[in-house]
């Protein structure tokens, strides 16, 4: 099988340029869903906390107890509330709050503006007398922007919305709630950083999906895709290959199949529009559920070294790109 190569120095330096931001450690809390992003999630939850990460976020419980060990909190995004000393369960709609065991730290997340998960604003009294209640511990207050990634005005009405928020919850007389709303892109774009924590995913495994006129701060990615050869053999001129033979040797030619296909979550793509390896190979012909062909013998080749640029080639975003990497792909650390 493939296998990812996880690059622990581009790490720290990544999640060096996170706490120029912050201005310490203790405020990351590191997004660690779905595998961490491809990265493989006890591996990158180990390096994080070694780094001195205290704080995590995952989607379900499953994830947090494969890492408990290595935070003091765990922030989990979209399971039932169960009372545990370090996770705390985001709050999305009413119905959580009457599920939720009496006794769970919990997360209020606020719809301001994005429209996807969170209580609405007019909800807020509500949600928060059913908090107490329920006898509930609020712990957090968090909203999600849906435009911080974007040149416009749009991430300010939304920042907006929160103060207002924020307002509120403190007025109603909770204590130890921690504040907080920014993703990578708000972060890397803001000039002073003041709430408690910040979820950070894809900066700290080294994009910044800004436009250029933002901060240039250079990121590095963490991961590398990898392929080993499995057999070679020589073409003739006008022989063809692998399904539906779409690609066809213009000359005599070693090709070699590498063992990667759709089947490990690598893309199938379009053989009219070859992907071309980081290795400057271009995939011939189709992709198949276990195998890649490239123009190549040698050993071991590098197909992604770069999600940002594989990303473009396939039409997608980096993050598909890595968290479509199957999880039983090895992951490597160097
Ligand atoms: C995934 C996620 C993040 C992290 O976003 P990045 O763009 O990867 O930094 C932050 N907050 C929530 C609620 C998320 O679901």
């Amino acid at each position: 099988m493939a296998f990812i190569k996880i690059n622990r120095e581009n790490f720290y330096h990544n999640l060096n340029q996170i706490v120029l931001k912050t201005g310490s450690r203790e405020k990351i809390a590191i997004v660690l869903k779905d595998n961490a992003y491809g990265h493989g999630l006890v591996l990158i939850a180990k390096l994080a906390s070694e780094f001195g990460i205290k704080h995590a976020v995952v989607r379900r419980t499953a994830e947090a107890k494969q890492i408990e060990a290595f935070f003091d909190t765990i922030l989990i995004l979209g399971d039932n509330s169960i009372t545990h000393e370090k996770f705390h369960y985001t709050i999305n709609t009413l119905e959580d709050i009457v599920q939720a065991q009496k006794g769970a730290k919990v997360e209020l997340k606020v719809d301001t503006g994005m429209h996807r998960n969170g209580i609405s604003m007019q909800e807020l009294d509500k949600a928060l007398n059913a908090i107490v209640a329920h006898d509930l511990n609020l712990v957090g207050l968090m909203t999600h922007y849906r435009s911080a990634d974007e040149l416009s005005s749009e991430l300010f009405w939304q920042q907006k919305n929160f103060a207002w928020v924020k307002e509120k919850v403190k007025n109603a007389g909770f204590e130890n709630v921690r504040i907080h709303s920014y993703n990578s892109a708000a972060l890397l774009r803001s000039k002073d950083f003041t709430e408690d924590v910040v979820r950070v995913g894809i900066a700290a495994y080294g994009y910044n999906e800004l436009p250029t006129i933002f901060d240039k701060r250079v990121l590095k990615p963490v991961l590398s895709l990898h392929a080993n050869r499995v057999s070679s053999r020589v073409l003739k001129k006008g022989e063809r290959v692998g399904y539906g033979g779409d690609y066809m040797a213009t000359q005599n030619m070693t090709v070699s199949t590498y063992d990667l296909g759709y089947g490990d979550g690598w893309c199938r793509g379009d053989s009219g529009k070859p992907f071309i390896t980081a290795d400057k190979l271009p995939i011939l012909g189709r992709v198949s559920m276990d195998f890649i062909t490239l123009a190549s013998d040698k050993e071991e080749v590098c197909v992604v070294n770069d999600a940002q640029d594989a990303a473009k080639q396939l039409g997608t975003i980096s993050y598909e790109v890595m968290t479509a990497l199957h999880k039983d792909i090895k992951r490597v650390l160097l």
